[in-house]
């Protein structure tokens, strides 16, 4: 690619002509086969998947909000019932806790990592009992890529009674003290929404677990609570598929990823190194590898530096400029008393650059001189 052609948010283009033909290949053979729905596609893959990360079980579904759903229903949540839950995430998390009838209750983020604070899971805790709820568990989420706090976070949840659910829809691939994501907590959800890390053509999701029990509730759950076949129904379940063209995508996909999270380490590290003196730049905490779905600096005055970065070429995201707690729609949630301030300070100077595994080194440098001018303009 020559130095100056233009640089992209997320390159799927790129990635596409990385894979060759092997992609139309393996989508003509499902066209030519005809098996849409549950092909062996979907069967591989979910192997795959699984075997990557070193689940018992992957269940592939029709997209992360409805892994997240599944995960719920799992573990019977319903009205009256508190799931605590970051509020500064994507809506889907909070979203899935409603859709069940159950309460999400936020919780405030850490600064450093972006990921659920352990030492306030006690104070959101102690919130949904003052509004007459009943905890039941908490949602994680790997917020950009970066696996949460997870054995501070388990070792709550153990000593509370608590079920501990992984949103991991911007971090398969990435690991946690030895092991991967899939396998921190008792059940894992993922996207492969096509922008996210492993991302298909369309919507697609999965849910991981470790337990023959769940797995088994989770293969009639998403095809509407089979029991011994579709016509035989045991439990109110949902329609959740992948599509087998979908599940076809990701198994070559998956050839490349991981070169490619090797790719985003080596960037993430080019930008700490080039942009740590003039902007927060996010952590890399020992022991642990982020999938780095997005690279996320904090900046004052973020919204003057995004208009600079995008007038000089270099596009930009907000992941997310409002956190659940002030959203209309989940207002009414409870929260601890002392308000979440790092949430309400994230959403005013987050900032995600771009991020992809076919970023070249002059784009690289070109992003990182580029912030550097923008700070400099803005202060
Ligand atoms: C993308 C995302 C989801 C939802 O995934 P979809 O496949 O779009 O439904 C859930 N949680 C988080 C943190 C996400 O980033």
């Amino acid at each position: 690619m020559s130095d100056d052609a233009p640089i992209e948010f997320v390159d799927l283009a790129a990635q596409r002509a990385a894979i060759g033909d092997g992609m139309q290949r393996a989508i003509e053979r499902v066209v030519a086969h005809g098996q849409f729905i549950l092909g062996p596609e979907v069967t591989e893959l979910e192997a795959a998947l699984a075997a990557f990360c070193g689940a018992r079980g992957a269940i592939c579904c029709g997209n992360g909000t409805d892994a997240l759903q599944l995960a719920l229903m799992v573990k019977g949540v319903g009205r009256g019932d508190a799931v605590l839950v970051p509020s500064f995430t994507f809506v889907a998390t909070a979203e899935a806790v409603r859709l069940t009838g159950a309460t999400p209750v936020f919780a405030d983020v850490l600064p450093s990592t972006f990921n659920l604070d352990p030492a306030g899971l006690a104070a959101a805790e102690e919130a949904a009992r003052q509004a007459g709820l009943h905890p039941r568990g908490l949602i994680t989420v790997d917020l950009y890529g970066l696996p949460a706090e997870y054995d501070r976070i388990n070792a709550f949840a153990a000593e509370r009674g608590l079920f501990v659910i992984a949103d991991a829809a911007q971090s398969f691939g990435a690991r946690y003290h030895g092991a991967a994501v899939g396998t921190l907590a008792e059940i894992t959800t993922t996207s492969f929404f096509p922008s996210k890390p492993l991302g298909c053509y369309g919507d697609g999701g999965a849910v991981l677990c470790g337990d023959a029990d769940a797995e088994a509730a989770l293969r009639s759950l998403h095809v509407h609570g089979r029991g011994t076949d579709k016509y035989d129904n045991v439990r109110v379940g949902m329609n959740s598929r992948l599509d087998t063209v979908q599940a076809a995508v990701l198994l070559q996909k998956l050839t490349v990823f991981p070169g490619e999270l090797d790719a985003r380490q080596r960037i993430a590290e080019r930008y700490a190194a080039g942009l740590g003196n003039a902007v927060g730049v996010p952590a890399m905490p020992n022991g642990s590898r982020s999938a780095w779905a997005q690279y996320t600096i904090t900046v004052a005055d973020r919204d003057a530096v995004a208009a600079r970065l995008r007038a000089a070429g270099v596009p930009t995201a907000v992941y997310y400029r409002k956190p659940l707690h002030r959203q209309a729609a989940y207002d009414d949630c409870p929260r601890p008393p002392a308000g979440l301030p790092t949430s309400d300070r994230l959403a005013a100077e987050a900032l995600s650059l771009p991020m992809h595994p076919y970023l070249t080194a002059s784009m690289q440098d070109r992003v990182i001189q580029a912030v550097h001018q923008a700070v400099a303009d803005a202060a």
